[in-house]
């Protein structure tokens, strides 16, 4: 059989780190990137080597250019007095794409999971109490996935925030185990319409 040279196998083996990127698929990509021009390859290596210097807001927690995001800076979010609690970057996009929210958010960077060492240390939670507190929070949409773990950060997030706060959970149309960045933006609107006391 014939030896591929490494330069072919390191740039397969790097895609395959990709989702939903296979050995075959990652195969097809390289070799159809052979016959880029050099300038070609350069400037998607530099533009995936730039992602390094990625910003996050220093509020929420979004991919950001600047301090904040576009989304912290708009006044009127600013003072809804309503926060709603993500998992990650993906999800915040999807609730902002079905654009009916109108309040901020904050990015949990995951749930708690003791099995892999996540507990409210690493979510940063006593940030978060902060917060709700500083930034006047009156009510929390708690947007967190349908899984044990999701449940298990959510009851613990609902014992952290001060009584007075008023504390929802989307529940309805989001699917056990789903995750909401595959939701469309019609369930998503439907979920957040359909949110529950928690
Ligand atoms: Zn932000």
């Amino acid at each position: 059989m014939i030896q591929l040279p490494e330069v072919i196998k390191n740039a397969v083996e790097a895609l395959t780190r990709l989702p939903g990127v296979g050995e075959k698929t990652a195969f097809r990509m390289v070799m159809s990137m052979t016959n880029w021009k050099n300038s070609e390859l350069v400037s998607v290596g530099s533009a995936l080597a730039s992602l390094q210097h990625l910003k996050l807001c220093r509020e929420c927690g979004m991919f950001s250019d600047a301090d904040l995001c576009s989304i912290c800076l708009e006044e009127q979010r600013q003072s809804a007095g309503i926060l709603c609690i993500v998992e990650n970057a993906s999800d915040l996009m999807a609730i902002e794409k079905s654009g009916h929210f109108k309040g901020l958010y904050h990015i949990l960077g995951g749930v708690l999971n003791p099995l892999l060492g996540v507990g409210p240390d690493e979510l940063k939670l006593d940030e978060l109490k902060l917060k709700v507190v500083t930034k006047n929070i009156q009510e929390i949409i708690l947007a967190l996935n349908p899984s044990v773990e999701g449940d298990a950060t959510c009851s613990y997030l609902k014992s952290i925030f001060p009584q007075s706060v008023n504390i929802e959970r989307i529940g309805f149309g989001v699917p056990i185990g789903g995750s909401l960045e595959y939701l469309d933006p019609m369930t998503i609107t439907k979920a957040l319409e359909n949110k529950k006391r928690f």
